[in-house]
Formats: C-alpha cells, sequence, structure tokens
C-alpha cells in the first residue's frame, strides 16, 4: 500500500475531494469555469511543442493537499492576494508599481499556483519535492534559486498553461560544464496565464545567476533584489494582444547569463 502524503506539509493523507488548481473564486471572477484548458506539453529533448490537449477547468484537480494546508496557510495566502490579483487583472494596478511586500504575496502566490499546476500536469519535468516544502516552511521567502516574473497583457483567453524546458544561456565562463548539464537537468519554467496576467516561475541550480530578460516584457517580482540583463532585441514585437503566444514568448524568452556562476 503506497503512502500518500500532502505534496506541501508531507503529513499523511486521509480520503477527500481534491482540490482545484485554479482555486473556485478565481474561475469565477474570470468566468472560467466552464473553460477548456490548453494543456501544452513540450518535450524536453527536443523543446518541440508535441501535444496540445484540452481539459475543462474544473477537472484540473490535485488531490495530495491536506486538509490541514489547504484550509491553513493556503487559504490565508489566496485571502491575502485576492484584492490585489483583482486591481491586477482589471488592470487597475500596474505589476511593475507593487511594494516590496505586495511583490512577496503575488510571487509567492505565483509559486503556490505554478508547483500545482506542474505537479498536476503530465509534463516531464517535476517541482523538486523541496521545492514544496520549503515554500510551507518559509512564509516570507522563497526556495533557493527560483524567480518569479509577470506582465500585464490584453488578453483574448482566459486561462493558459506553458511549461517549458528549454533555456538561453549566455555568458558561460566555461563551455562545457559538469554544473551546467546538472542544473539543466533540473530546471524548469512553469508559465501560466489568467486573464491579464501573465506569470513564469522558474529555477536554475547553479549561482548566482543573472536573469535574461526582455526590456518592458518581463517585471521580476522575486527575488526582490534581483540582478538582470536585458536583452537587445530592437524590432521584436511582443504578442500583447494574443493570451497564448503571449505566454508562449514570456516562457520561452527567459534565458540566464552565468558569466558570476559558481560553475566548481
Ligand atoms: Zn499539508
Amino acid at each position: 500500500m503506497s503512502l500518500r502524503v500532502c505534496l506541501f506539509c508531507a503529513r499523511r493523507l486521509d480520503d477527500r475531494a481534491k482540490e482545484h488548481v485554479i482555486p473556485m473564486w478565481l474561475q469565477q471572477h474570470l468566468g472560467i469555469t466552464e473553460d477548456q484548458l490548453a494543456l501544452v506539453v513540450a518535450e524536453t529533448e527536443t523543446n518541440r511543442i508535441s501535444d496540445r490537449r484540452r481539459l475543462a477547468l474544473d477537472q484540473h484537480l490535485e488531490g495530495r493537499i491536506c486538509a490541514s494546508c489547504n484550509n491553513g496557510w493556503m487559504s490565508t495566502l489566496e485571502s491575502e492576494t485576492a484584492p490585489l490579483l483583482k486591481s491586477l487583472l482589471s488592470r487597475e494596478k500596474d505589476i511593475s508599481s507593487l511594494d516590496l511586500r505586495h511583490r512577496l504575496l503575488l510571487a509567492r502566490w505565483a509559486a503556490k499556483t505554478a508547483f500545482m499546476m506542474n505537479s498536476a500536469s503530465a509534463f516531464d519535468r517535476r517541482v523538486p519535492p523541496e521545492h514544496f516544502k520549503e515554500l510551507y516552511r518559509s512564509p516570507k521567502r522563497l526556495p533557493e534559486g527560483v524567480f518569479v516574473l509577470g506582465q500585464q497583457h490584453r488578453h483574448s483567453e482566459g486561462f493558459n498553461i506553458f511549461q517549458f524546458p528549454g533555456w538561453d544561456l549566455v555568458g558561460l565562463a566555461v563551455p562545457e560544464s559538469r554544473a551546467v548539464d546538472d542544473a539543466l537537468g533540473t530546471a524548469y519554467k512553469v508559465g501560466f496565464q489568467l486573464g491579464a496576467l501573465l506569470v513564469v516561475v522558474g529555477f536554475f541550480a547553479v549561482r548566482p545567476y543573472i536573469l535574461y530578460l526582455r526590456h518592458g516584457v518581463h517585471v521580476c517580482l522575486w527575488p526582490l533584489l534581483p540582478r538582470i540583463r536585458w536583452r537587445e532585441q530592437a524590432g521584436v514585437d511582443f504578442p500583447w494582444e494574443h493570451s497564448l503566444a503571449g505566454l508562449v514568448d514570456f516562457v520561452k524568452d527567459v534565458g540566464l547569463s552565468l558569466e558570476n556562476a559558481n560553475l566548481s
């Protein structure tokens, strides 16, 4: 008999209902309860988008969350983040204007949501179990090596998820590095679009890294004091009015510069 435990606190699970990966209040707020979810799967080996499955949102569930987590810290995080999310979704508030407290709150909410999306998906690159536990244990930060980026756009769709295994790595001190190869084996980027909001939660084990981002497109929410190098991309337009194309670019265009990384 397999022992089923909570993804976050590792308590033993009793038989109980599954939890919605996208909280019901948010599905209702966005009017996407009946929507079909596009699960876009890219192959780790080739970075090719191999599969787009559709699933009704109310079937997008995760069963490995205990009642104590669900009714405790996750519910608190959800209710604390809700007013901020609503003002971002309506574009009353600009995501690049958030104070530190709101950046931490939104980053933790995004990580919690992205981790559940990853665990409920068929994607072959898993968020490591320690990241779930660290998010549960440390209410004032995110797991080491994790970053969260956000943006708002004029959305054409309610909701999309896009997880992508490929990384644009620049500034490598050593072209052939075992540490980088190992890091590429555990790195992840989980992107999602909810209404106007675009989010990517990513992780890379080799540090310190410098985020290699698109100016005017990526807004860094976490870490609070990020190191960023901006891409030179004159003439490359971002699809501001197309949700899926926007999400795909938003996730694919996150690179890293490893010029200061410890590669030993
Ligand atoms: Zn739990």
